[in-house]
């Protein structure tokens, strides 16, 4: 499968790596839309939250997990996660990921 985000879980394509274990890598997005932008992403592919089931609902717990450990580390106290779906919503890169934006003020609804 032509998946970038499999690669880069792969260490075939290299990222400014945050965090890593054996389920997941947390890296920095290549275009930031706040001062702390990072993605967290299974190595395993899941297309997309809508493709999260009871069998691999613990690796979503696990980024879940991560996100928190992560953005505790990285000196966020306020900061928002999102997750597109789908190209309407604005997904661009179909590997399940979860960005976790912070360091500004945000706005809500989102655009
Ligand atoms: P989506 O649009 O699917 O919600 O999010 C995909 C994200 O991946 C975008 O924020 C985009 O900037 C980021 N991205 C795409 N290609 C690369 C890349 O090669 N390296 C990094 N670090 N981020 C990427």
């Amino acid at each position: 499968m032509d998946c970038l985000f499999c690669k880069m879980a792969a260490g075939d394509i290299p990222v400014n790596k945050v965090y890593e274990d054996d389920v997941c890598i947390a890296f920095h997005d290549i275009a930031p839309q706040a001062p702390t932008h990072f993605l967290v992403i299974p190595k395993a592919h899941i297309g997309a939250v809508s493709e999260v089931t009871e069998e691999n609902s613990a690796i979503a717990g696990h980024l879940l997990a991560v996100i928190a450990k992560v953005s505790k580390e990285l000196g966020l106290e306020s900061y928002r996660v999102v997750s597109n779906i789908g190209e309407s919503a604005g997904q661009s890169v179909f590997h399940l990921h979860f960005h976790v934006l912070g360091g500004r003020d945000m706005t809500w609804p989102p655009g």
